[in-house]
């Protein structure tokens, strides 16, 4: 399968890891939206959050408290941070392995656009 963050969790690809668990990556992100932009994806491919059932017990918590580490690491939680995941090409999925963007350090609109 040819998928861009596969490869980047297997290391084919270089990024700017953040951290990194058994089943979980954290790096940066490409093109930042943000001061802080990074991604945090599960190292098994799944396409999106409609998948995000079939991955093996423990690895959705592990990836939420990576996503939870790395905030407090970055100190994002005193102002505020945000968690997003695109899903669908109708909202913006330009890449089909699950990622939660984590953006902060800068002011956020709400509804966002
Ligand atoms: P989405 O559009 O929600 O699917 O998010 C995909 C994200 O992946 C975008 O924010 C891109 O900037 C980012 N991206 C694409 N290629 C890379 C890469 N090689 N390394 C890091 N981030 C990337
Ligand atoms: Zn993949």
């Amino acid at each position: 399968m040819d998928c861009l963050f596969c490869k980047i969790a297997h290391k084919d690809i270089d990024s700017s890891i953040v951290s990194e668990t058994e089943n979980v990556m954290v790096f940066k992100d490409i093109d930042p939206k943000a001061p802080v932009h990074l991604l945090a994806i599960p190292k098994q491919h799944v396409e999106s959050i409609m998948e995000a059932g079939k991955l093996p017990g423990g690895v959705l918590d592990e990836l939420f408290e990576a996503i939870a580490a790395v905030a407090k690491d970055m100190d994002l939680e005193r102002d505020g941070f945000r968690v997003v995941t695109n899903t669908g090409k109708g909202a913006g999925q330009s890449v089909d392995h699950l990622h939660f963007h984590i953006l902060g350090k800068r002011t956020f609109s709400w509804p966002p656009g």
